[in-house]
């Protein structure tokens, strides 16, 4: 048996792994089966501890592609990383991506994943015109959203409707591969919230860093941030001079983060200096153009950066409120985030649209607010008192992060969750 974590590194798990090299071989065993891609989930999403996970990673082949139309069909296993290496320097881009590009196809139909522009392009279900699905019965499906329930559960399913094998995707025409970018600074929470509810400073991307850490008069103060893919003629000179270069892609190579940091590397006192430091200097930008990577990925320049939290590992906290109550919801829990002196300088605030996908899909329309906390005593405990904050305000947490939530809690945060289970028994 291997151990088995995803990117918080916690729960670790015993599981039996398996790794086809071909789809024909992509499927359950004779027991239960989960299928996971590149574990960038952060809790407990792609484990399972009685029965087989059935990694997708090397069934990462593009199959078809319209340069008219930008449809692009692939393998579940294909990461974004390798779609955005191979597609941008044609001109397409991923219509959402989460904050990270090493996930895959399957991985973002499951979680039905999110991006900076949830609020105006919905969910990773947009952009989604087909799918090839092998559910329990054996039976492999060409499912489209013509095929209602069928289609549509599987986003934020979290791969318990079928294992996913195909997707086909409606990419994103761009210009360049630059993205105009304005941060604007705010002082506290109801100014940083009236600047993300302000339509005038709005853009296609839109996210705030928080942070949690600022007491009394700043409690909540932060940066937002919002951007839009950058027009050839909205460029500086020194930029649309070098036009046959403004479609690249340069990754970089990533870093390794060297060690298990130690837990007092994370200290209260030494996180509020880092934030103080970064409100001051993500504040001064004001408005710039930076490549597309560093916009909707900067910690995939960092390698293993989940060691930062040294081997105890992390939980990533997300949440959705609904607008109605959203400010008072979101106040009160960075309140008591405040209070347990609990969570780390990785924090974002964002609005959402509309909903989308089947019902265990997470983004609602309201405020998500997303934040990592370290794994210490009692950490558990401050989860499950933030969850019944959550669900006593219509909200819900996001199962792709989770690890914590209570079946009763879970119930209430989803409450159509029963249609889910006889959609699966179907
Ligand atoms: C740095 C970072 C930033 C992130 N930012 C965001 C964000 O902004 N928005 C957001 O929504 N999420 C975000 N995430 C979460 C991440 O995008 C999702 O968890 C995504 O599902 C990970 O994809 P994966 O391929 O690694 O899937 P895994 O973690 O391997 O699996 C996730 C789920 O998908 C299922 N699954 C995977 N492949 C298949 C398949 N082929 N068929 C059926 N089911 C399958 C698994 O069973 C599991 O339930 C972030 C994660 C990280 C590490």
């Amino acid at each position: 048996m291997d151990q088995l974590e995803s990117w918080g590194r916690y729960p670790r798990v015993p599981a039996r792994l398996f790794r086809p090299e071909r789809m024909r071989d992509f499927h359950a065993g004779e027991g239960p089966s989960l299928a996971r891609g590149l574990g960038r989930s952060y809790g407990d999403a792609a484990l399972l501890t009685d029965g087989d996970v059935v990694l997708s990673e090397r069934l990462d082949r593009c199959l078809e592609f319209n340069p008219e139309t930008g449809v692009l069909r692939a393998e579940a296993g294909l990461s974004l990383d390798a779609l955005i290496r191979a597609f941008v320097p044609q001109g397409w881009f991923v219509p959402v991506t989460p904050g990270t590009a090493f996930c895959t196809l399957g991985g973002c139909v499951a979680a039905n994943v999110h991006g900076k522009n949830h609020h105006r392009d919905g969910s990773f279900r947009q952009g989604v015109t087909s799918l090839e699905m092998l559910t329990a019965d054996g039976s492999v499906r060409d499912l489209t959203p013509a095929d209602g329930d069928d289609f549509e559960f599987a986003f934020g399913g979290m791969g318990l409707t079928g294992m996913i094998r195909e997707v086909e995707l409606q990419l994103r025409p761009i210009t360049t591969s630059m993205m105009m970018v304005r941060h604007s600074v705010a002082g506290n929470l109801p100014e940083l919230m009236a600047q993300m509810d302000d339509e005038a400073r709005d853009d296609q991307y839109s996210v705030a860093w928080v942070d949690l850490l600022a007491r009394g008069e700043r409690a909540g103060r932060g940066v937002l941030m919002t951007g839009h893919h950058a027009e050839i003629n909205e460029l500086p000179m020194r930029y649309a001079a070098h036009q046959e270069t403004l479609l690249t892609d340069r990754p970089g190579r990533a870093r390794p983060f060297p060690f298990e940091a130690p837990t007092w590397l994370l200290s209260p006192g030494n996180l509020r200096l880092f934030n103080s430091m970064y409100h001051k200097w993500q504040g001064r930008k004001g408005t710039f153009f930076t490549p597309l990577r560093t916009f909707f990925h900067p910690l995939d320049a960092i390698r293993n950066w989940n060691r930062m939290y040294g081997k105890p590992g992390f939980v990533q906290y997300q949440f959705v409120v609904p607008f109605e109550s959203g400010r008072e919801a979101v106040t009160e829990a960075i309140s008591r985030l405040n209070a347990a002196q609990a969570s780390s300088f990785l924090a974002v605030l964002k609005r959402m649209g509309a909903s989308d996908g089947g019902p265990l899909s997470f983004p609602m329309p309201g405020y998500t607010l997303a934040l990592d906390i370290p794994l210490r005593e009692g950490v558990i405990d401050l989860l499950n008192n933030l969850d019944a904050l959550v669900a006593d305000h219509g909200g819900r947490v996001y199962l792709a992060k989770d690890s914590a939530l209570r079946p009763d809690t879970f119930r209430r945060m989803y409450p159509e969750w029963e249609r889910f289970v006889i959609h699966k028994r179907q």
